[in-house]
C-alpha cells in the first residue's frame, strides 16, 4: 500500500516536473502578470517626451526642406511666382510674406526685399564674385573660398534656389546705404522682424550663437518660411531648423 502511494507520487512528482521543464511559457505568463502595468509606465513615458505642443508636421513637408552644406539642392522649384518688386518666390509664401509686409507698415515700418528666389548658376556667381573680392584684399584662393563660405552658400546650397527664403531689411536703412549687414538687428525694423515674423510663418533662420549648427553666420535679414506653427515652437524652444527637425524624427514625424 504504502509502496503503492510512493509509486503515485513519484509518478506526479516526475509529470509535474515534466510540466515545468516543457512548459516554461505557461509558468513565465504567470509570472509575467504584472509586466502590462509596466509596459504602460514605459509608453506614456515616451508619450510624455513627445511635447504636446509639438505641430502636427511631417519632415517632409514642402515648407520644412532642409537645405545646408550638407544637404544640397540642385532641383528648381515649379511654383515660382513673381512679387511685386520683379523678384521671384514660392507662389505658396506669398501672402504669408505680404502679410507681413503689411503688419510691419502699420508699425511704421517699410519692408524691402533685397533677395529672394535665386537659381544654382546665380549663386555660382554671387559665390565667385565674393570669392574674387577676397582675392584682391590679398588672401589666397584657399583662404578666400573658406571667407566666402562664412557667408554664402555653396552653389546648391542656399536656402534661396528653394524661393522659400527672403534676405529683408528696412527701406530707410537701405537709402542710409547699408545691405545686408548683422548691425541691422539693433535697428528697430531688424527687432521688429525678430519679434514677429513667426506670426507670418517665417523664422530668422541663422540665428545667433547656432552657427555651429547652421553653418552659416547670424543673419537677422535672412527669413525663412516653415509656417505659423513650425516657426512659432521653433521661436518658442529656441530650435534652428536643423534641430526641429531631430525633434520631429525623434516624435516619429
Ligand atoms: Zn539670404
Amino acid at each position: 500500500m504504502t509502496k503503492k502511494i510512493f509509486g503515485i507520487l513519484s509518478i506526479l512528482i516526475v509529470v509535474f516536473m515534466v510540466i515545468v521543464f516543457f512548459f516554461p511559457d505557461t509558468n513565465k505568463k504567470k509570472e509575467a502578470e504584472p509586466i502590462p502595468a509596466k509596459t504602460e509606465t514605459t509608453s506614456s513615458q515616451t508619450t510624455k517626451k513627445v511635447d504636446k505642443d509639438l505641430p502636427n508636421v511631417s519632415r517632409s513637408d514642402w515648407q520644412l526642406v532642409l537645405v545646408n552644406h550638407d544637404h544640397l539642392i540642385m532641383e528648381e522649384p515649379k511654383t515660382l511666382t513673381t512679387m511685386k518688386n520683379g523678384y521671384q518666390i514660392d507662389q505658396r509664401i506669398y501672402d504669408a510674406y505680404y502679410e507681413m509686409e503689411e503688419a510691419a507698415a502699420k508699425a511704421g515700418f517699410s519692408l524691402t526685399v533685397i533677395s529672394s528666389y535665386r537659381s544654382v548658376a546665380d549663386q555660382q556667381a554671387v559665390f565667385d564674385a565674393d570669392v574674387t573680392k577676397y582675392l584682391t584684399s590679398g588672401l589666397t584662393e584657399k583662404e578666400a573660398e573658406t571667407k566666402a563660405e562664412e557667408y554664402v552658400t555653396h552653389p546648391g546650397g542656399s536656402e534661396h534656389h528653394t524661393g522659400l527664403a527672403v534676405d529683408v531689411v528696412d527701406q530707410v536703412w537701405y537709402d542710409q546705404g547699408n545691405g545686408l549687414e548683422e548691425g541691422f538687428f539693433e535697428t528697430e525694423a531688424g527687432k521688429w522682424i525678430d519679434q514677429n515674423c513667426a506670426k507670418y510663418g517665417f523664422i530668422i533662420r541663422y540665428p545667433k550663437n547656432k552657427e555651429g549648427l547652421t553653418g552659416i553666420n547670424y543673419e537677422p535679414w535672412h527669413l525663412r518660411y516653415v509656417g505659423k506653427e513650425s516657426a512659432n515652437y521653433m521661436v518658442t524652444h529656441q530650435l534652428v531648423l536643423e534641430e526641429y527637425l531631430d525633434v520631429l524624427k525623434e516624435a516619429g514625424r
